[in-house]
């Protein structure tokens, strides 16, 4: 079903096709701009154009001429918009809610994943939405989940799992076990074996039952990796599923991914491994990659870690792009799930608007003070998610559709939908 904003712009421009074009081309010339083999969702979590500007002036070296011409890889593509991402119930949303919006086109309720917003956060399920991962997998086409957090947080899990806790995540990689994604990469081992057991990578289970997921995939066919260097082994002609859980909690932080011996896989390396694999559907594929910890250096008010996670997310929307210049039967669409941290790139004082120095910081969790009006404390160690509007950009089959004013987060739902004919 389409949404009223774009159904009235649809007819609107296939009423123009009709009058400008042969009647017998017309539907071709819908149809070659709707319709979408694979469609490429990436999200920064945390991601606002704050951290954008950010990321761009380090690229830049902090040169002001520089900055002028570089870019970002998400920068150049071909259509872009911006998108409020308030939940049911708070202007400002949790990763649980916007990632359920963008998945199934539903509001629904902090911390809830997967159900509609008559579910009481960690008292009482609600109403199971479908997710477009599931419509993908239903019609036939193959599908990948990607994150640098443990694969069963809450902006993968919106995909795939319906509970009323976005902690309850023994129960939400139960679900993931049988879901039948085929391409499965992150951290999150711990809720994978079973209670008292140690996962391959030496720390303990933190389940809550005896039930030992890994063998659960292992029967249902799926290649297994838990390191950087037998994932690079995987060879992607060769492997239909493939679970790759590269620590018990989160994947490091790139800065020290990159430093490390035994490293993780970056980011545009498990996309590439992906798109890989799911590519030889013929029917197509859905793949949804997070760049997970931009969001938790934004909690930490860790401004390095926020840039170099978000330049080594814009690597994975090159690869991604790289991917779909191949063909023209890609959507991509790079957006956020909300803004973390309220960063601020200002001056720290007058002076410095002439020399040209920014500060950043991130605001939020800090407080007025009961003394003069501008004076703030920093209230919270923790910086907090903000209710600010978060960028969109598109390319492929589908894109302009992003490029309409305003989109709620729940409307890229229904492109995702609308592009791949679900
Ligand atoms: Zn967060």
């Amino acid at each position: 079903m389409k949404t009223k904003s774009f159904t009235a712009g649809l007819l609107f421009s296939l009423a123009i096709i009709a009058c400008l074009i042969p009647s017998g081309m017309a539907d071709d010339a819908a149809g070659a701009n709707e319709s979408a083999k694979n469609v490429i969702l990436l999200i920064g979590d945390g991601m606002g154009f704050p951290q954008l500007t950010l990321a761009r002036i380090d690229k830049a070296s902090e040169n002001l001429s520089e900055y002028t011409s570089v870019e970002l890889f998400m920068d150049g593509m071909q259509h872009s918009g911006y998108v409020s991402t308030s939940s049911a119930n708070s202007f400002v949303t949790d990763s649980a809610p916007a990632s359920t919006a963008m998945a199934t086109g539903h509001k629904t309720n902090n911390g809830v994943i997967g159900q509609d917003a008559t579910a009481i956060p960690k008292k009482m399920d609600g109403k199971n939405l479908t997710t477009i991962l599931e419509m993908a997998e239903k019609a036939g086409l193959s599908t990948g989940l990607i994150t640098t957090t443990r694969i069963t947080h809450a902006t993968p899990a919106g995909f795939y799992a319906h509970v009323d806790n976005r902690d309850n995540e023994s129960e939400i990689a139960d679900q993931l076990s049988k879901s039948n994604v085929e391409v499965i990469l992150g951290g999150g081992l711990q809720y994978f074996v079973a209670k008292n057991d140690s996962v391959p990578t030496g720390k303990e289970s933190k389940r809550n039952d005896d039930r030992n997921l890994l063998a659960d995939f292992a029967s249902q066919g799926y290649a297994f990796v838990y390191n950087g260097t037998a994932f690079q082994k995987v060879d992607a002609k060769k492997t239909e599923k493939l679970l790759g859980l590269f620590e018990s909690s989160h994947l490091q932080y790139e800065l020290e991914r990159s430093s490390s011996k035994e490293m993780d896989p970056s980011l545009a390396e498990m996309t590439k491994k992906a798109m890989g694999i799911l590519s030889k559907n013929p029917k197509g594929f859905f793949l949804m990659v997070e760049g997970g910890r931009i969001d938790h250096a934004g909690h930490e008010r860790n401004l390095s870690n926020n840039v170099a996670d978000t330049l080594a997310f814009d690597e994975a929307v090159k690869a991604a792009l790289d991917f779909a210049s191949q063909d023209n039967d890609t959507l991509v669409i790079v957006t956020a799930d909300h803004e973390c941290g309220g960063l601020v790139l200002q001056p720290e004082n007058l002076a410095e608007y002439e020399g040209g120095v920014i500060d950043p910081f991130f605001a939020s969790g800090t407080t007025k003070t009961s003394g003069p009006r501008y004076d703030f404390i920093t209230e919270m160690d923790e910086a907090t998610h903000t209710a600010v509007d978060v960028p969109v950009m598109a390319s492929g089959p589908g894109s302009e559709m992003v490029s309409q004013g305003k989109l709620d987060n729940t409307q890229i739902f229904e492109i995702m939908k609308e592009a791949l004919g679900l």
